[in-house]
């Protein structure tokens, strides 16, 4: 099972699609649990955002016994030390992610909002980072959602799904999931 929980205020619809995307694509049960705190203790003043890296590791301590997975989904926008920022976050091979709504909105480049585009950019997103956590390495293939996208127009210009190489991996590793994996991995940003 995978387990969706919410980090502060976040947009409900976009919540239900993307948890709708994982059942369809990933072919695992999903369930909604209690939101995890608001990542205000993950908050670097210098830079203004929030440090993915806390989140996923706060994540790590609310894995529901009954799930593999858990995906959390915020607004705050999130970095790693290395990176400008990050869309999300995820361990590779292991059970938590994270993804950011914060940049996937048109208002964040001063543009009118556009629901649709927010909610195809948060399904790829959200495949891209639970593939990581199934193991799944960036593919070459830009038309795979698990290409590297490290700014806003390659992530609307890749594809929204997993290509058969991806697919065949996922299906592979969703079947047997190995349980302790530390290493990460993360997706978009820039210096
Ligand atoms: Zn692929
Ligand atoms: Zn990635």
């Amino acid at each position: 099972m995978i387990a969706i929980a919410t980090a502060g205020k976040v947009d409900g619809e976009a919540v239900a699609w993307i948890e709708g995307c994982l059942a369809t694509e990933i072919g695992d049960d999903t369930e909604r649990i209690s939101p995890v705190p608001d990542p205000g203790y993950a908050y670097d003043a210098s830079r203004g955002q929030y440090s993915s890296t806390l989140v996923l590791h706060d994540a790590l301590a609310r894995l529901p016994a009954n799930a593999s997975k858990l995906l959390v989904i915020t607004e705050r926008d999130i970095f790693i030390p290395m990176l400008s920022f990050v869309y999300g976050q995820a361990q590779l091979d292991g059970p938590v992610a994270v993804l950011s709504l914060a940049r996937l909105r048109q208002e964040f480049y001063g543009l009118p909002p556009n629901r649709a585009l927010l909610l195809v950019r948060a399904r790829k997103e959200a495949l891209h980072e639970m593939g990581h956590t199934y193991g799944i390495t960036h593919c070459g293939d830009t038309g795979c959602v698990m290409s590297l996208s490290t700014n806003i127009e390659q992530l609307d210009a890749k594809g929204s799904g997993y290509c058969d190489d991806c697919t065949t991996l996922l299906r592979e590793a969703s079947g047997t999931q190995k349980s302790a994996a530390r290493s990460e991995a993360h997706s978009g940003g820039s210096r």
